[in-house]
């Protein structure tokens, strides 16, 4: 790593990506090598060894590798509509604060989103908030563990059962993110994942999986994601091709034998920026547990959001927002731009995301926390 090591009086990059792939440079040219040479290119061996050690990382019976984590998403609602567990017109629960393509892979399925105001400071679902919600039409939750956060599963699961209704999880910010030891994948009926290049889990181009301890999902995804077909040239669904590749599989599962190690960072550096950072400007991150939270972002709140923003540049520290605009107030969803969710548009316009990337060096943290305190 030492010549990427980044030069503490240089700007702070919000995500070096070149350098964290740069820590197993061997590792990832030598899995290229083998996909390479093995001739074989989609949904072989590759494929199923990640599938295997990603289901058993996260502690369930299934992983089906697709091409990206909304595919994963929108595979889930798909496939629950293709063994008639789902309907046109179903109404799904899910944060109003989440990345849009929580809401997309809803509504890509003639399923209804309804948006719920977050938990102001874990920013996930609030389970206390889901009941006044309900109707007859409600038949699931899409609950997002945003930022890398565990949302209450062992409320929203509490929740959902007494109503029957499904739970997937928008698993794409939380790989390896537990409560009681239970990981992020094996709370719902079903979950989606993202290994988009910035993800804590980063594939080195566009990757997703399904996790599910559900055989008949998970065999339905894979059928969805191969042109709807189990043999090939029998087409029983009209599917999509969302499959993963052979070279991503074969880089990821290099990454995911390092994943545990860049959480252990990550956290090391939210502790001493939780610790760190004071200054009463400065709204920090709410954490219930350790374990809880993986720490894909560190979000802190702040009042004038741009000002502050282009102090840090100007101290050099790259920042970024996640998100400057919530799904209901985009162009693409004018159907929802009436609607009112205060403490969401809130939340949109303070947030702000620190440099929180396992390359950063002790100086670079010790130089983030004093910039902010200067502030
Ligand atoms: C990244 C992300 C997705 C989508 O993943 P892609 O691989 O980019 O399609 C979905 N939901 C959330 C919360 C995400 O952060």
């Amino acid at each position: 790593m030492s010549l990427f090591r980044a030069n503490p009086n240089a700007m702070i990059k919000f995500l070096d990506l070149q350098a964290i792939n740069h820590q197993y440079k061997a590792e990832l040219e030598e899995a290229c090598s083998r996909v390479i040479n093995s001739g074989w290119y989609i949904s072989g061996t590759e494929v199923g060894a990640f599938e295997q050690k990603f289901a058993s990382y996260c502690g369930v019976k299934h992983c089906v590798g697709v091409a990206n984590g909304l595919d994963a998403l929108i595979l889930i609602f798909r496939a629950y509509k293709e063994l008639g567990q789902l309907h046109d017109g179903d109404e799904v629960l899910v944060p109003a604060n989440t990345y849009i393509a929580s809401i997309l892979a809803i509504s890509a399925n003639n399923l209804v989103p309804v948006l719920i105001e977050p938990n102001e400071h874990s920013y996930n679902l609030d389970a206390g908030l889901l009941e006044q919600h309900l109707n007859p039409k409600t038949k699931a939750i899409l609950a997002v563990h945003l930022y890398g956060q565990l949302a209450d599963m062992p409320a929203i699961i509490t929740f959902a059962k007494k109503h029957h209704l499904l739970v997937v999880e928008d698993a794409a910010q939380a790989h390896g993110a537990s409560i009681g030891g239970k990981k992020a994948g094996n709370w719902g009926h079903a979950a989606g994942f993202s290994f988009y290049p910035g993800k804590n889990l980063g594939a080195l181009g566009d990757a997703g999986a399904v996790t599910t301890n559900d055989a008949a999902l998970a065999t339905m995804v894979r059928s969805l994601g191969n042109y709807g077909s189990e043999v090939k040239y029998h087409n029983t669904f009209k599917g999509i091709n969302s499959r993963l590749d052979e070279l991503q599989a074969a880089l990821l599962s290099v990454k995911l034998r390092h994943l545990d190690v860049e959480i252990e960072r990550r956290r090391a550096i939210a502790n001493a920026f939780l610790n760190g950072i004071k200054n009463p400007k400065i709204q920090l991150p709410y954490i219930e547990q350790q374990e809880q939270h993986v720490w894909h972002l560190f979000v802190i709140q702040v009042d004038n959001r741009a000002t502050f923003q282009s102090y840090l540049t100007e101290k050099g520290i790259q920042t970024v927002i996640h998100y400057p605009i919530p799904p209901h107030k985009q162009k693409a969803y004018s159907e929802l731009n009436k609607l009112s969710f205060p403490l969401t548009e809130k939340i949109h316009e303070q947030i702000l995301s620190l440099p929180i990337s396992p390359v950063l060096i002790d100086a670079e943290v010790q130089k983030i926390i004093n910039i902010v305190n200067g502030y």
